[in-house]
């Protein structure tokens, strides 16, 4: 017998998800989704701050028990209660706490890992460095706009979003009963340096089609910030603004951005150049995002632009700098979170041949990310630079996920009919719980606030 008020021969089929990592707090990301015999799971991510507490942790060594236990990585052993097959393994995009435990935890899976172009590229140098586990899936590469079969009845399907990384998506698995849409990691931009803008357009369609979008589960980083978050291109001109207040400054001027940002990077790479000082990218980090971007041709560097990562070349063009006159160059270096081991902290400490004078500028094209590691790391950072003479240009910098007018367009968008908020604490989770509620949702019905490792079922 059907169910009531289900016609006749209607197929239906059960949706669950599994909250598993990212759901107390930003850091460790990943959810899987059940739709009838067929799992997805959506990202494999590392709380870094939990690494960066214990001195000396190399993770490639370290066994997945013992990193689940310090809260490293995602505790992934509430899988053995979902019903189904892994089909495949979608990171969104190329940050760490979104990619950083697939070395760990990928290989217990037999299931694709499925990504960009980008993502994939950093999926596989990642694998490649790890030396506990040999991780055997297959990388497959699919772009934004493109679609995947997912078993019999689901379709996987990647919607392009614009984050402070290239190359980042927002997967959507289509069901019989609606659209599982996971929402990590965003900012609406209409004008980003590198890519495309976001795709709202299909993101409305998706509201609209079909059997509608059954769940949502959100990047909920700034939901308590009013506004919108401006577009990368507001970045730029910032940047541009502080960099043309200096042109006429004939000392040493340094940079330092997230590695990973390659548009900003890009934007440091045109501006040193328009005030007439030679860029040069310096530290481990930046020599592998930007040397992948451009392998890639995400971005068209000058043919002379250097990348050193190794210290000794890194010492080698401090000296060259040095001789031939601070004021010819900018270094843009590793460091805009007082990282201990990082570049411009070692700079800081007068650890490297580039000396620092009064009125030398540094310009932290990044904000603090607030965290208290984080915090003290870059308080002394700055202060072991001031201590030097060193002026300090702070938070030239937009961040790369939603406030709060972004997340309501996106809820009028997708109008979905359950939400699941994710990326932030309990407390973070407040400001979005308090928005969906004024726009109809009610916790407990069909807004889930939820913890780590809890399934949620959506269908019977
Ligand atoms: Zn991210």
């Amino acid at each position: 017998m059907p169910a009531a008020g289900f016609p006749l021969g209607a197929t239906t089929m059960e949706v669950e998800i599994a909250t598993i990592g990212g759901y107390e707090a930003v850091g460790r990301q990943m959810t899987a989704v059940r739709a009838g015999d067929d799992v997805v799971i959506f990202d494999m991510g590392l709380n870094l701050s939990k690494v960066l507490i214990h001195d000396n942790v190399e993770t490639e060594r370290m066994h997945s028990l013992d990193l689940i236990d310090m809260g490293a990585i995602p505790d992934d052993r509430v899988m053995s209660d979902l019903e189904g097959d892994v089909k495949a393994i979608v990171p969104t995009h190329g940050h760490l706490d979104h990619i950083g435990a697939i070395s760990k935890l990928a290989h217990r899976y037999d299931a694709p890992i499925v990504a960009t172009p980008f993502t994939i590229e950093l999926v596989k140098q990642q694998i490649k460095s790890e030396e506990k586990f040999g991780v055997q899936n297959d990388l497959v590469k699919m772009d934004a706009g493109e679609t995947m079969s997912i078993g019999e009845r689901n379709e996987l399907e990647f919607v392009n979003v614009t984050h402070s990384i290239i190359d980042a998506i927002n997967p959507v698995l289509h069901t019989p009963e609606g659209s599982v849409v996971y929402g990590l990691d965003k900012r609406m931009d209409h004008s980003p340096v590198i890519g495309d803008p976001i795709d709202m357009k299909r993101f409305r369609e998706i509201g609209r089609e079909g059997e509608g979008v059954l769940c949502y589960i959100e990047d909920c980083t700034n939901a308590g910030k009013k506004g919108r978050t401006p577009s990368e291109s507001v970045a730029r001109r910032h940047l541009k603004d502080v960099m043309d207040s200096v042109a006429d400054y004939d000392g040493g001027i340094v940079a330092t951005t997230f590695s990973s940002h390659i548009a900003r990077v890009k934007s440091l790479v045109e501006f040193a150049d328009d005030i007439g000082r030679q860029p040069v990218l310096l530290g481990r980090s930046m020599e592998k995002y930007s040397g992948t971007a451009e392998r890639l041709d995400f971005v068209d560097f000058p043919e002379d632009l250097g990348m050193y990562g190794h210290r000794k070349s890194v010492d080698r063009t401090f000296k060259r700098i040095m001789n031939e006159g601070k004021e010819n160059f900018l270094p843009i270096v590793t460091g805009h979170q007082g990282e201990p081991r990082a570049m411009l902290t070692r700079m800081g400490r007068g650890e490297t041949p580039y000396e620092l004078d009064d009125g030398d500028k540094v310009l932290f094209s990044a904000r603090v990310i607030p965290e208290p590691t984080n915090e003290g790391q870059r308080y002394q950072s700055e202060k072991l630079l001031g201590m030097q003479g060193a002026r300090i240009y702070d938070d030239i910098h937009v961040s790369g996920h939603l406030r709060e007018e972004g997340h309501y367009e996106m809820i009028d968008a997708l109008q979905p009919k359950n939400i699941i908020p994710a990326h932030q604490s309990l407390e973070g989770f407040a400001p979005y719980v308090d928005l969906a509620e004024n726009m109809g949702y009610k916790a407990g019905r069909d807004l889930h606030i939820t913890r780590n490792g809890n399934m949620i079922k959506l269908t019977e």
